[in-house]
């Protein structure tokens, strides 16, 4: 997926999300209605869209994550020298120090997951620590589930739910860029590799249903495919219409079908008076 459909799918999945956590009342929103409640989780969770992707600056030195060095170039990239270690043409490994150019990264929020992700020692991107939807999903729910079970709740359950409802937000935000994640050629990885065998491993291996699909298709699939990341979006409204609104989807999908058909029968028309 793109930034900017891992960003508008976010709200879109939240939605979805939390309303089914309140009406099953796994969550409680108590006092705040879950039209509301809704609308709030689904507007926290655009700040953390992208941030699973932040394991992009998680392998550059600390000062290029942190923005902190003086010294810089002119179009915003610091030059660093990095100690790189190859197999020359004889099979030997030979190390060398090469200069690299690397941009920091914009955003604070992007910069606090960097550190954090760096600190856990992630080198790559896609690593299970960032994106591996077993542990993030068990994260998540343990921190929107125990939130609403701490004190506060008997204190001030107004308060209590708001928190409630924000972390939802937040953690459904991570979790939509992960499921947008599943949904590419690429897949995630479920687990930290287990090599069971020299060929054999479990849990790094890609996870996702789209490596379900025959090998002519997964082009389409791809993270950059406009057409695909269109799709998915719509895919993703309509689910979560049917889900909450079955009666208008339904009504609103008849609407635009007829429409579809209309346009349709009036080219054909228009094209068997021309030919
Ligand atoms: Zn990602």
């Amino acid at each position: 997926m793109e930034g900017k459909t891992h960003y508008m799918f976010a709200p879109i999945f939240t939605v979805g999300a939390t309303y089914l956590l309140a009406t099953s009342s796994v969550i409680s929103t108590q006092s705040i209605p879950i039209p509301l409640a809704v609308a709030i989780a689904a507007g926290c969770s655009l700040t953390t869209s992208l941030v699973a992707d932040a394991d992009l600056h998680a392998y550059k030195p600390k000062y290029v994550i942190l923005d902190s060095k003086p010294k810089k170039k002119k179009n915003g990239e610091y030059i660093v020298k990095v100690r790189v270690t190859k197999k020359d043409s004889k099979g030997n490994m030979t190390t060398s120090v090469e200069t690299r150019k690397y941009k920091p990264p914009k955003s604070p929020q992007i910069r606090a997951w960097a550190l954090f992700f760096k600190a856990i020692g992630i080198t790559k991107h896609r690593d299970w620590r960032s994106h591996s939807p077993l542990l993030w999903g068990f994260i998540w729910f343990n921190i929107i589930y125990w939130i609403g079970k701490t004190p506060l709740a008997e204190i001030s359950p107004t308060l209590n739910a708001l928190l409630t409802v924000i972390f939802c937000g937040l953690g459904m935000g991570y979790i939509s860029h992960i499921v947008g994640d599943m949904f590419t050629k690429g897949g995630v990885p479920l687990g930290p590799e287990i090599k069971l065998t020299k060929k054999k491993s479990i849990g790094g291996e890609s996870v996702g249903f789209i490596k379900l699909l025959p090998k002519p298709l997964r082009g389409f699939f791809t993270a950059g495919n406009q057409l695909y990341n269109k799709l998915f979006l719509i895919a993703g409204v309509e689910v979560i219409g049917y889900l909450i609104i079955p009666e208008q989807t339904k009504a609103f999908n008849s609407i635009i079908f007829g429409m579809v058909k209309g346009l349709v029968l009036m080219l054909a028309q228009i094209s068997g008076e021309l030919f």
